[in-house]
């Protein structure tokens, strides 16, 4: 167990060491994703961050449960309580049926976190699956006084609340600001105050996702869920809890409240929130065009994109960031992350073909691992360990062309280190394509491509084109001549 980690907590907004609640055993809660469509790309982003947080825990031996919910039911367009269901919507949309959407891209998800070789968390909740749970929450919410309940609806107190907490502690903002930026209410309103938000919510009669409560029929608010169980899974309190910082400033703020007034403690010790994604300097959105989907990427189909990159050059390129600080992708940062993601693998296929000369190391391996931990321990901080990671690819290299000379036992203790942080911390796998001889095979199976295309022999160019998709390999012809990438 290593005690020098420290992380950032959002709650106090400084680096703290840390210390679990009940070593050696850590709980994290991560707000996972919301089901109605495909996982966007800055979402893949947090959950990467968050599998590297769990890792490198587990690496320390810690033994974590990390529970990262589904969202499959009670979250409306607007944070506020307002708009349509957004499993209803595009259920009409797509003439299914709401859970047929909830299953259909709860699978498209998982099966972008497995191209991006993240772990699956320990356990996987869904709203649907503990509607009991937030109704019992809900209840005692309402026994403690911190709740009303309006024909069907139950809504939290705020303005009870923050007489005796601070609702704003995750984000220091400042309540007047809060207030000066939500609608004013109207006669139409239910609810008392304007900050109060919908624990329950009456179901309209064609709300379709609808279940019996002691407040009659209706559904969860999309905030008690987290609440509810993340109670259940890590109890009252627990030590990390995670997410996008889009989240903070509602979700996570709500949450902290549900969970004081009713458990009388904060949740989470250590609140971590990951940084968003930026396209070419601008913040990455559907509706400014510059969003693209997973697939997008790995296939290059983007008009943005000039070619496709694998998901581990992808999630390499990721981790080339702080989890804390924002990303831009152009095309020019991925292609060197593409780069540099090859080389850290031409440097893992070299490990085990390398010879110990004998003589005394002539670089210190011991120095590079301590300054390995260093730079996780310092508040997870991928980018330094990858830098200290291409000093190990030097001495590789070095080792390999021969000259440098290396000892047995630093030979072996630079094998250990290269798989612990490459594989086990960083995640990251080979995707077959970092080869140089891979890179020359390729470059004949282009050539013969290109070749029968010109000839206008295009079943051949074609049959090439199907098989190479087939095994996961796109091409994409293009002014300098055609590209490929791996899926
Ligand atoms: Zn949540």
């Amino acid at each position: 167990m290593d005690n020098r980690l420290v992380l950032y907590n959002t709650l106090t907004r400084k680096k703290e060491n840390f210390e679990p609640l009940n070593p050696p055993f850590v709980g994290m809660y991560v707000c996972g994703p919301t089901v109605y469509s495909d996982v966007h790309l800055g979402n893949c982003r947090t959950f990467v961050s968050f599998d590297l947080i769990f890792r490198y825990l587990t690496h320390l031996g810690y033994k974590v449960r990390y529970v990262r919910n589904i969202t499959d039911a009670g979250h409306l367009e607007g944070d506020n309580d307002e708009g349509d269901d957004k499993f209803a919507k595009k259920a009409k949309l797509e003439q299914l049926e709401p859970m047929e959407i909830v299953q259909k891209y709860t699978l498209g998800f998982h099966e972008v976190l497995r191209l991006f070789n993240t772990l699956p968390p320990s356990i996987e909740p869904t709203a649907t699956g503990h509607i009991s749970e937030q109704i019992a929450m809900v209840q005692k919410i309402l026994e403690e006084g911190y709740a009303y309940e309006v024909n069907g609806t139950v809504y939290f107190d705020v303005e009870k609340y923050v007489k005796e907490y601070d609702y704003t502690i995750l984000t220091n903002r400042k309540l007047d600001d809060l207030l000066n930026n939500t609608r004013e209410l109207n006669g139409q309103d239910e609810k008392r105050g304007r900050l109060d938000f919908a624990l329950w919510i009456k179901a309209k009669p064609e709300h379709i996702m609808r279940w019996p409560s002691p407040w009659g029929v209706g559904f969860p608010g999309w905030h008690i869920e987290c609440s509810a169980m993340s109670r259940k899974y890590l109890g009252d309190q627990f030590d990390i809890h995670g997410g996008g910082m889009d989240l903070a400033a509602t979700h996570h703020t709500n949450e902290i409240a549900q969970s004081q007034a009713c458990n009388h403690t904060q949740p989470a010790k250590y609140w971590m929130h990951t940084n968003m994604l930026t396209v070419n300097g601008t913040r990455m959105s559907k509706s400014a065009g510059n969003g693209f989907l997973p697939h997008e990427l790995f296939s290059g189909s983007h008009p943005l994109l000039n070619r496709g990159y694998s998901p581990m050059a992808v999630r390499f390129f990721m981790l080339q960031a702080h989890y804390r600080s924002t990303l831009d992708f152009s095309n020019e940062a991925l292609e060197a992350a593409d780069k540099g993601y090859k080389r850290l693998m031409n440097a893992m296929a070299l490990l085990p073909k390398l010879k110990a000369t004998g003589k005394k190391a002539e670089s210190n391996i011991e120095a590079l691992k301590q300054r390995c931990y260093a730079a996780m321990d310092d508040d997870f901080n991928s980018p330094v360990l990858i830098a200290e990671l291409f000093e190990a690819v030097r001495v590789v290299n070095s080792v390999y062309d021969g000259k440098l000379a290396i000892d047995p036992t630093s030979l072996e203790n630079l094998q250990t280190l290269m798989c612990h942080f490459v594989h086990d911390v960083l995640g990251l796998l080979d995707d077959n394509t970092g080869s140089d001889d891979f890179e020359k095979l390729m470059e004949v199976v282009i050539r013969l491509r290109n070749e029968a295309k010109q000839n206008k022999d295009y079943t051949t160019s074609d049959r090439i084109r199907e098989g190479l998709s087939a095994i996961g390999i796109q091409l994409k012809d293009s002014k300098e001549g055609t590209l490929w990438n791996k899926i």
